[in-house]
């Protein structure tokens, strides 16, 4: 385990720091308070042996797109939590329900039936999980369309053994952080509209990443999933 002044704790500190300060600008900016979110920090690609790092610079919630890389992981790291923020094949359902304290990334109802079958017989109930939405209808991307969700929420709400803790999405890839503000603006009107017609759908908002958390944050960011702000660009996807 890292002490303080080894070079990746203290790299890994400053850009928490960093990060951190951007979410509180942000947050003063529109008179909510920094404590309202979250930073989860994605470390896909990132070695093991940094992430020992990242626990030591204050950083232990982390957030995996893969099943496989993520239980190659966990066993390594003690006093770390993780959220699943990537596609969720059915095959790899169980292991998910084993490993990951959140799944952020259900997109289907067929989905979200196994996982709360599985959250029943794995004594994980209440499982929480984020509705993905594909705010943007944007082909390449994964989520429910906006109004697919509001027809499927009633029998989505119904699964007792999952707890639906907000709606995630993924902001536009291209161009700037700017560019990506309607998108988190139409997530939370979404959000608001719907848990004002269906019980059982938390307020929370996981929107925003390294080039675009500060807007996400403006627009009511309640989960920021941030990787390359704190671990600096990735060698492979
Ligand atoms: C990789 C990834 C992120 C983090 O992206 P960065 O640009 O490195 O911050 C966030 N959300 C999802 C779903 C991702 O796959």
């Amino acid at each position: 385990m890292g002490s303080a002044d080894d070079p990746a704790v203290s790299y890994l500190s400053a850009a928490r720091e960093r990060v951190l300060k951007t979410v509180a600008d942000a947050c003063r900016s529109v008179g909510r308070a920094p404590g309202e979110v979250t930073l989860i920090a994605v470390s896909k690609t990132v070695a093991a042996s940094r992430l020992e790092a990242a626990v030591a610079a204050g950083l232990t919630l982390f957030g995996e797109n893969r099943v496989q890389e993520a239980q190659a992981k966990a066993p390594l790291l003690t006093g770390a939590r993780w959220h699943l923020i990537g596609p969720l094949q059915s095959n790899k359902a169980r292991r998910a329900v084993e490993l990951f304290e959140v799944i952020e990334s259900v997109d289907s109802v067929e989905l979200a039936r196994k996982l709360d079958r599985l959250a029943g017989e794995l004594n994980r109930a209440p499982l929480g999980v984020y509705l993905e939405v594909n705010v943007d209808r944007d082909e390449a991307k994964a989520g429910f369309l906006p109004e697919a969700l509001e027809a499927e929420l009633p029998a989505l709400a119904a699964l007792s053994n999952l707890s639906l803790l907000g709606l995630m999405t993924v902001g536009r890839l291209t161009g700037t952080a700017e560019e990506a503000r309607p998108t988190f603006v139409r997530l939370r009107e979404l959000s608001g509209r719907l848990r004002g017609s269906v019980a059982g759908l938390g307020a929370g908002l996981s929107m925003g990443m390294t080039d675009d958390y500060a807007v996400a944050v403006e627009e009511g960011a309640t989960l920021i999933r941030v990787g390359r702000a704190l671990f600096g660009e990735r060698q492979v996807e």
